[in-house]
């Protein structure tokens, strides 16, 4: 990284973003771009705490959750392994100089060409979930080293279900195992991916009781496995619906149970949102206003500098009274309005905020939303529509990673 804004030790999140407002506006007085203010030291964070709660399980970042260039490299120079989905993603890890070996190709459905981008690069453990994908595996990479994906219980709370068309239903565990020994593969381990924010932590001990259910019926099929992946699913979010110690903790007693230490069983994950969520704040301004006047009652319509079809994607599209922007400077007035805020497309439906309750704000003031690291800022990596242009990163950090990690004379 050439350049970083370095923060002071007590700068809060606002602070932050004000330096970088004043660093660019002293560039451009009409500099009124959305940003990602993405802060290298919360990811550094998260490595810490993963290491403190799950000393036993090495993380494989999951790269689509967001590829943004930094934070893959800080990850990889952390010592993170990661977890690959396409040959595009392979391509951008193994040009950070990660070994092929700390890669799982955990897409359980892969097209026949990445297999064989596999094969090439050398990148060999790799999860499915059915017979046709050991057809496309035996004849494009004999060789790999193989994860049974299973189901988890769709009985417990999560955000987003990732289990309707991947991982294998239980009755199917031993045909599988079995079909892939008939053809000479190798399976060495089982895993899973238990839904994308996890709000209720025992999805995760029964998920572990499953892998061991299959764990038994491959030693049955004399099949000897020695891998455990239990996917990813934590939340990243500051104010999180449940806190990651505690998750940990029951994965942690299941592990104990099913796989103690002793049992020589390599425990890996496949952390995705958890790692980068709170990383990254989306900084925008209000750039157009209109008031509807109707008798006394005001009402305001805001237009902001992102759109539905960038960071406002299908995550934000419940728009509730609790899901507004916050505000960076002190309100003028304590008096709020009946607002909507709108995108910057022309779109009859780019609408960002539906029904908020908004101090009246005006053209130039900056406005904020957190939490916006995970699928939010890597699902806007698509066209520009309408040629907006699309936030730009910029890097925040303390001087201690600055020092560590990016000037290394
Ligand atoms: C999306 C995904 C992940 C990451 O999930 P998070 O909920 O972001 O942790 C990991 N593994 C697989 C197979 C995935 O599809």
């Amino acid at each position: 990284m050439d350049s970083a804004l370095l923060y002071e030790d007590d700068d809060g999140l606002k602070d932050k973003i004000n330096r970088i407002i004043e660093q660019e506006t002293e560039k451009d007085e009409y500099f009124e771009e959305a940003f990602f203010m993405i802060d290298m030291d919360d990811v550094k964070g998260k490595l810490k705490q993963w290491r403190k709660y799950l000393p036993r399980v090495k993380p494989h970042y999951a790269v689509k959750c967001n590829n943004d260039p930094q934070i893959l490299s800080l990850l990889a120079d952390l010592g993170v392994y990661f977890d690959c989905a396409s040959r595009n993603e392979m391509a951008s890890i193994l040009g950070l100089g990660v070994e092929p070996c700390n890669i799982v190709y955990s897409h359980s459905v892969k097209c026949r060409r990445d297999i064989r981008y596999a094969a090439a690069a050398g990148v060999d453990l790799m999860a499915f979930d059915s017979e046709h994908e050991l057809i496309k595996i035996k004849s494009i990479h004999p060789h790999a080293r193989l994860l049974l994906r299973i189901k988890p219980s769709d009985k417990y709370d999560v955000q987003y279900r990732l289990s309707i068309q991947y991982g294998c239903e239980q009755h199917h565990i031993r045909p599988l195992l079995a079909a892939a020994k008939g053809m000479g593969l190798n399976v060495v381990g089982i895993s899973f991916h238990v839904g994308s924010g996890v709000v209720d932590g025992r999805v995760f001990i029964d998920a572990i009781e499953r892998a061991d259910r299959a764990f038994a019926i491959a030693s049955e099929l004399d099949i000897s496995l020695s891998v455990l992946d239990i996917g990813g699913g934590f939340f990243g979010k500051t104010r999180a619906p449940v806190e990651f110690k505690e998750v940990a903790g029951l994965i942690s007693i299941a592990l104990e149970d099913h796989f103690p230490a002793k049992r020589g069983v390599r425990i890996i994950a496949e952390p995705g949102r958890y790692f980068v969520a709170s990383c990254a704040t989306l900084v925008l301004t209000v750039i157009g206003k209109k008031v509807i006047q109707d008798g006394v009652a005001k009402e305001f319509l805001y237009f902001l500098n992102d759109t539905v079809f960038g960071t406002f994607n299908a995550v934000f599209s419940k728009c509730t009274a609790a899901n507004q922007p916050s505000l960076l400077k002190a309100p003028r007035s304590d008096v709020t309005f009946k607002s909507s805020v709108w995108g910057q497309t022309c779109a009859g439906h780019d609408i960002l905020f539906k029904e908020c309750h908004l101090p009246e704000l005006e053209i130039g003031d900056w406005l904020f939303v957190e939490n916006v690291g995970a699928y939010p800022m890597s699902i806007n990596k698509g066209g520009s529509f309408n040629g907006m242009p699309q936030p730009t990163p910029m890097y925040v950090c303390s001087k201690q990673i600055w020092k560590s990690h990016y000037c290394k004379t």
